[in-house]
């Protein structure tokens, strides 16, 4: 049994190393983090039940991994540490405990700070002039980054204020978001290798032989920990110290807070986690500290990470696994997309099986094949994606991947006009799942909102051959549908009910659930507040459409082509046959007090879903986009906003939050200093 141990714990040592290696020195982990975490846990474990098995080499006695040889190696004065994770409150209650047993009288509060998922560097700073950046190495020494340090614009090479003799300071070097996303572009255009997150991408900036790569990756710092110090004042809390480092002109977090006990920890840990979206670098945890300095001291540190502080890990948003195959999917306008089928894998709190790849480009930019191991991001609410290949797992026998020729489900060609980044089928409604996806849409909440006629219920009508068309749909009886398994007669009453409100619904409505292509949400509104009457809108020439504000040459086209088809007029005319409402009732028109201005909703609102936001400002005649440019009149940010409130703020465009958003719809504009 022993022995088993010994060799595990072996084993565990030579793997924890090769990635630790991997990760902090080459840039190019080929685990995730929490992978990685839950090695590094078990030896822990191992180690605390068999004291005698610990060794002075083992990786839980230090921190990170000896420096590269890029650089000169530089000695740290005081050492740097890495931090014990928790993952739960009973594990941030156990901390508590420890430190407890080890301390006398009250604590005088923690201090929490949002873990920065970036690259740890020490800067020291002589009479307030910057002198030296170094890398955390392995916590003794680390690697001499100074010329790139110096690159760092928010990294301030004078000290404001009163500076002490000789000061080390910590802090976080981290890539913001829409930097990250601009670089990958850049790389993308030049075909160079994307990087997998800003963590990466900022490790491997930093570490750059030319100053000149570094200065054009846009990093930027938070600084949070004083190190070493000479002939600065006496502190006594931790709190204390962030307030210094911000008035010397260093960038301190402002999110960090004092809170009086664990209480107050586990709600900022709560709220951190839900905010963690908002923004514009990635966070990966809480790191809670002490407040008294008093007390750090008293509990002092273990071989790798201080007593006194620790790191609340979030949920992992990252996952590496296999890649089984990629299979399409065909939409209901016939656009063939790509989809990964993965080994299941939990991510961001829940199982992922599939993600999306998007289009062929797509694959073939990220170069993922079919075999790969790769990493799985699942971030908040967001679908899940697969960001990348690890190219190093490779073994020679993955396939790189190609839009088939001929779809899956129909047989028909599936082609890809020369400019256009989307591959369709090219079997119309004879292709099945092209026709399901249009059911599924038309009957959908966007759609006709035909409650109960989901995909299960579509499966049948179209198995059964009650349905081969959305029209079909109005002139199914009871009789058709009584006696199927699951279907007595209050179902069949509610399913008919529902079609029946359906036939009822604005035009607007319906123009979305035909699926014409182009014409969502929006452009159906524009559409229906002109014309409010179906025939006259199909009997519209090109011109007349393009007419219309907000209506470009390419929608106009597109809709046009669309009541040129012969059987799409059919179909009006049998939607008609079955009681469909083809006019509005009411005169178009209406408000119009929010022309001219261009609206972007990001995140949750506390009590407005985005589509009823949405239909509030287009009814006033304002216009609801989906991404921040220059043009943007005002942002409506709710809860999670995330990288479009960044961009906001980046263009110093106007952000307001529901309440505000209420006022503008009330008052007008004007009233909101809007126009
Ligand atoms: P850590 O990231 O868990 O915690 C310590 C680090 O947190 C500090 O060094 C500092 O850089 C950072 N930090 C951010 N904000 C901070 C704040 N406000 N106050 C103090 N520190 C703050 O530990 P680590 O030793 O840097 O590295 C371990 C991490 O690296 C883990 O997340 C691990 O999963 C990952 N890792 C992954 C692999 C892999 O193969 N995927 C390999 C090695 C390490």
């Amino acid at each position: 049994m022993a022995e088993d141990v010994a060799a595990r714990v072996t084993e565990l040592r030579t793997q924890i190393r090769y990635h630790s290696h991997r990760y902090h020195v080459l840039d190019a982990p080929e685990i995730s983090d929490a992978d990685y975490d839950r090695l590094v846990r078990e030896l822990e474990r191992l180690e605390a039940e068999y004291p005698d098995l610990i060794t002075n080499d083992s990786p839980t006695q230090r921190v990170g991994a000896p420096a590269s040889d890029l650089f000169a190696p530089v000695p740290h004065r005081q050492r740097m540490f890495s931090l014990d994770n928790v993952e739960s409150f009973d594990q941030l209650e156990a901390w508590e405990t420890r430190m407890a047993r080890q301390l006398e009288g009250d604590r005088a509060g923690y201090v929490c700070e949002l873990k920065i998922d970036g690259l740890a560097v020490s800067l020291t700073y002589e009479n307030g002039v910057f002198v030296r950046g170094a890398t955390r190495g392995d916590g003794l020494s680390g690697e001499d980054i100074s010329p790139n340090v110096r690159a760092i614009d928010a990294i301030p090479l004078r000290l404001l204020g009163e500076p002490p003799e000789f000061m080390e300071v910590r802090g976080e070097v981290y890539m913001p978001l829409p930097a990250f996303e601009n670089l990958n572009e850049r790389q993308a255009a030049k075909g160079d290798r994307l990087f997998t997150n800003p963590r990466n991408a900022a490790a491997g900036s930093v570490r750059q032989k030319d100053p000149a790569v570094t200065a054009s990756r846009s990093l930027s710092i938070w600084v949070y920990q004083l190190g070493y110090v000479e002939g600065g004042p006496a502190f006594h809390r931790h709190g204390e110290t962030l307030e210094y480092l911000r008035d010397l002109g260093l960038k301190v977090n402002p999110a960090s807070e004092t809170v009086p006990d664990l209480a107050g920890v586990k709600s900022y840990v709560v709220r951190a986690e839900l905010e963690r979206h908002r923004h514009s670098y990635q966070t990966d945890g809480v790191v809670v500290k002490l407040d008294s300095l008093a007390d750090q001291e008293n509990l002092g540190y273990t071989a790798k990470a201080p007593r006194w502080a620790v790191a609340y890990k979030f949920q992992p948003e990252e996952q590496t696994t296999t890649l089984r195959a990629i299979e399409i999917n065909i939409g209901r306008t016939g656009a063939a997309t790509p989809f990964a089928v993965l080994e299941p894998v939990f991510v961001g709190g829940a199982n992922v099986g599939m993600a999306t790849l998007h289009n062929e480009d797509e694959v073939h930019r990220k170069d993922v094949r079919v075999g790969d191991t790769v990493v799985v991001r699942r971030a908040g609410d967001v679908i899940p994606e697969v960001v990348g290949p690890v190219p190093s797992l490779r073994t020679g026998s993955e396939q790189v991947w190609h839009m088939p020729s001929v779809c899956p489900f129909c047989g028909h060609p599936i082609v890809r006009p020369q400019d256009e980044k989307v591959a369709r089928c090219t079997g119309g409604l004879e292709c099945p799942s092209r026709l399901r996806e249009w059911l599924a849409h038309f009957a959908s909440r966007d759609g006709m909102d035909i409650e109960g006629l989901g995909y299960k219920t579509i499966d049948l009508l179209l198995r059964e051959k009650l349905i081969s068309d959305p029209a079909d749909i109005f002139f199914l009886g009871a009789d058709d549908l009584l006696g199927f398994e699951g279907w007595g007669e209050v179902s069949v009453g509610n399913l008919l009910a529902a079609i029946d409100g359906a036939r009822h619904r604005p035009l607007d409505r319906l123009l979305v659930a035909l699926g014409i292509r182009h014409v969502g949400g929006t452009v159906a509104r524009l559409l229906s507040r002109r014309s409010g009457d179906m025939d006259r809108l199909l009997g519209a020439s090109e011109g007349d459409l393009a007419a219309i504000e907000g209506i470009g040459p390419t929608i106009a086209a597109s809709v046009h082509d669309w009541a040129a088809d012969p059987e799409n007029l059919r179909l009006i005319d049998r939607f008609r046959a079955g009681g469909v409402q083809l006019a509005d009732e009411q005169e178009a028109g209406g408000s119009s007090a929010l022309e001219g201005l261009t609206v972007v909703i990001t995140g949750t609102l506390p009590s407005l879903g985005r589509e009823e936001a949405k239909a509030a400002v287009e009814a006033q005649g304002g216009r609801v986009t989906s991404s921040v440019s220059g043009k943007t009149s005002v942002v409506v940010a709710g809860e999670s906003a995330g990288s479009k409130l960044a961009r906001a703020e980046e263009l110093g465009v106007r952000v307001i939050d529901e309440t505000a958003f209420f006022e503008l719809l009330e008052k007008g504009p004007e009233a909101m200093g809007l126009k």
